[in-house]
């Protein structure tokens, strides 16, 4: 059996409170160290909290009298005691590149839901079921940073985490263009709809960041490792509308594709559900099924078909032709589950499994 002792850095937000309750029973992962800012140093993990407690589910006991530590100044002690960290903070960006970059300097592997590294080439952007080859990246990434074992992998931003699985099926086909309008729940932006004013009977049409991320990232996870670089994918264009709309959990996107070698609808479908066949991870968090298809007209929905699967599948449906682009569909996926900690959590498996965390 697999064991290994965990850091959480950023427990006390949004992300790290999902990851607490991910983690508290994981078979491989022993939570050992809670870090976030200064401010919250020093504290139990329940007074550090208190109502900045944001899940439905209950703060698990086992973590409520632990010590916060401060994520910086106590990088070197937290880095000795565990083999890797999870990493979720909300700091300036250049701040949070240098945070993961030491801890890996002190040789321990972060895996890391910011945004900060994520364009940086031989940092792997890993979605298991679809780019696990990319691991072989983090080589190169230990010889420019010079350690044994550290390294950063990244999670990708929540927005694209249910159409690039949809879409990576049929790369076969040569996509040329896609259009994707993303429906964003209030959990992305940390909020939660009883919270949040602004939100109840409106639609935002602005996430900031989140068009340019939805429009770069796929084309990395798409990419190819050449000359210790990941290569981004240049045959496919990608424009994005990213709008916040008052859900709880759950990102829809309806998506547009045009390919150059025209598939037929039905072996579109067969390619996604051929796809699932191909997939043998076997890891804790892997879904049985990654991709569902729906043949209801009036699904998937983000209140019906978000927890499918524990919160790691992806929903499509109303795959049909278009009049603009070749085909279209929606497609949906669970953005602080799948999108966000337990994206990682199957990251870090998977990582696990293949030798990289010890
Ligand atoms: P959040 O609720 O604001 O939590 C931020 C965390 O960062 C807190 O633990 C905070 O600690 C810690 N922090 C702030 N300044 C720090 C410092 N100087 N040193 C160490 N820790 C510090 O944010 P969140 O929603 O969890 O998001 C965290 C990260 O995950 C962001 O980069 C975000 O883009 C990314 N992300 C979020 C989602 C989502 O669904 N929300 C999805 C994907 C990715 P204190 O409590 O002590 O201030």
């Amino acid at each position: 059996m697999k064991n290994f002792n965990v850091g959480v850095i950023g427990a006390t937000g949004m992300v790290g409170q999902r990851f607490l309750t991910i983690l508290k029973d994981h078979p491989w992962f022993n939570v050992k160290v809670l870090a976030a800012s200064s401010s919250s140093a020093n504290k139990t993990y329940e007074e550090a909290v208190k109502e900045k407690w944001k899940l439905s589910e209950k703060m698990p006991e086992k973590f409520k009298n632990l010590i916060v530590l401060d994520a910086m100044k106590n990088m070197k002690k937290i880095a000795e005691e565990v083999d890797f960290v999870f990493c979720a903070v909300n700091m300036p960006k250049e701040e949070i590149k240098n945070l993961e970059e030491a801890y890996a300097k002190l040789e321990c592997p972060v895996i890391s839901n910011n945004s900060a590294n994520r364009n940086v080439e031989d940092v792997p952007m890993i979605i298991p079921e679809i780019n696990a080859s990319h691991i072989k990246i983090i080589d190169s990434q230990k010889k420019r940073l010079k350690t044994k074992k550290g390294f950063i992998a990244v999670k990708s931003n929540c927005s694209i985490q249910s159409f690039v699985p949809a879409i990576s099926p049929l790369l076969c086909f040569k996509p040329t263009k896609i259009l994707a309008c993303t429906y964003q729940a209030v959990s992305g932006a940390g909020r939660t709809l009883e919270e949040w004013e602004e939100i109840k009977d409106n639609v935002i049409p602005f996430i900031k960041n989140e068009e340019e991320k939805s429009e770069l990232e796929p084309l990395k996870i798409w990419g190819e490792i050449k000359n210790e670089k990941i290569v981004p994918n240049k045959e496919i264009s990608i424009t994005t509308q990213c709008l916040r709309v008052p859900v709880s959990d759950g990102h829809t996107a309806a998506v547009f594709v045009s390919f150059k070698e025209k598939p037929t609808l039905d072996e579109i479908k067969n390619k996604w559900e051929d796809f699932n066949k191909t997939i043998n991870l076997n890891l804790p968090s892997s879904p049985k099924k990654f991709l569902h298809y729906f043949e209801e007209e009036d699904r998937p929905q983000s209140k019906l078909d978000r927890n499918l699967e524990n919160g790691m599948a992806i929903s499509i449906g109303r795959l049909r032709k278009d009049s603009q682009y070749d085909y279209k569909f929606i497609c949906l996926s669970h953005n602080t589950l799948r999108g966000a900690a337990k994206g990682a959590v199957l990251m870090a498996e998977l990582l696990a499994d293949e030798g990289y965390l010890k």
